[in-house]
């Protein structure tokens, strides 16, 4: 099947950009005449540096990062990012408030638990993920040392539609909704993302961190996950993921050349809306999130019957759409939708899928 017949919507890693891709490939034996790819550069080199500073540069300019915080590009996924805040948020005796709302919330939560006490401040498994908790609903403990949430349910297609206002650092996972709109950095303590959704092949991990919250860490902490550890050394007390910042950099002129985080907002309103309203009227598919909790990036439906979800998803791949098949926790269907993907390809989508519930529906 060829790339241009392929129209790809998966989780993660999922699509990049085609033009960002042919970039990467047009570099990739010399780079801008060193006469080495950048996976061959040193990390102190200056071809590699100027990669690096470019990268961090663009990243503060776009998502308007204010001075208070330091941007760091780290390793071990999203998932180290569980085990890392509460280490260095919290003391022993200490305790947070954890926000579940999916199960890369629930993870986090409970490894949480292992530094610390974690007070579920909301928890939304009663209804299987389906809903965002309201800020009324919030259970908030006085004591808490921070507020962490997932800013974008991937496997349960809903998100956070505001800010939870607490009166504590807010810790938030945004791994799949990460320069998908205009944010005010000022209002986190702590923001990371896995960078394949969103941002760039695996393997860096974004980090937007207040500086003040950095160098409490407990005494146990690996000195690789100390924060202050990467602020002092400007993510490189180790070798850095030198390929997948050099490829966030080039993903980053691809947004700022389509107009920054603006465009990307409306575009995700445009995507996701093309997608959910013919969801709403369609009688063969059934969306699983609760309205007001839709995912603008993880689009999460069924027909109802795994049976029907398996047959559609063979269909849909045998004519280019690959990657639909839901999480294992959820079943049915999941769009992932991402900045990456372009609006053509949620068109073809639909199309596809109301001529499918014609020849379907019974
Ligand atoms: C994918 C994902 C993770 C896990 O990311 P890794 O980089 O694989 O550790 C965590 N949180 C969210 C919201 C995700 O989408």
């Amino acid at each position: 099947m060829s790339r241009e017949k392929t129209y790809n919507f998966s989780a993660g890693p999922s699509a990049l950009p085609t033009e960002v891709l042919a970039t990467a490939a047009n570099e990739l034996l010399d780079f801008r005449s060193t006469g080495m790819s950048v996976m061959e550069m040193s990390h102190r080199s200056s071809a590699f540096l100027s990669i690096f500073n470019e990268t961090k540069a663009d990243l503060k300019e776009i998502l308007n990062v204010p001075d208070t915080h330091e941007i760091l590009f780290l390793q071990g996924g999203a998932s180290s990012q569980f085990s890392m805040v509460p280490l260095n948020l919290m003391a022993p005796d200490e305790c947070a408030d954890y926000a579940v709302t999916g199960n890369f919330a629930k993870i986090a939560a409970k490894e949480a638990g292992k530094y610390g006490t974690v007070n579920i401040a909301a928890d939304t498994s009663y209804c299987n993920h389906t809903r965002i908790p309201t800020q009324d609903e919030l259970k908030l403990n006085p004591d808490a040392k921070y507020f962490y949430y997932c800013g974008n349910n991937t496997i349960f297609g809903t998100e956070w539609h505001y800010i939870p206002e607490v009166s504590v650092p807010l810790v938030t996972d945004m791994s799949s909704d990460i320069l998908t709109k205009p944010l005010d950095v000022s209002k986190f303590g702590i923001i990371f993302a896995g960078a394949q959704k969103n941002l760039a092949p695996a393997g860096v991990t974004l980090v937007v961190i207040d500086k003040s919250l950095a160098g409490h860490e407990q005494a146990v902490t690996p000195l690789m996950m100390s924060y202050q550890t990467m602020i002092n050394k400007d993510s490189m007390y180790n070798t850095p993921p030198c390929y997948n910042i050099y490829m966030l950099g080039l993903m980053l002129k691809w947004i700022e050349a389509r107009g920054g985080l603006e465009a990307m907002d409306a575009l995700r309103h445009e995507k996701s809306a093309l997608l959910y309203n013919y969801l709403d009227e369609s009688k063969f598919f059934i969306p699983c999130a609760e309205k007001e909790a839709r995912s603008f990036m993880n689009v999460t439906f069924n027909t109802g019957d795994a049976d029907k979800d398996a047959a559609f998803c063979k269909a849909a791949a045998a004519a280019g759409f690959v990657n639909l098949k839901g999480h294992r926790l959820v079943g049915g269907m999941r769009a992932s939708i991402y900045n990456a993907v372009p609006m053509q390809a949620v068109e073809a989508l639909v199309e596809f899928m109301k001529d499918y519930e014609v020849k379907n529906r019974v």
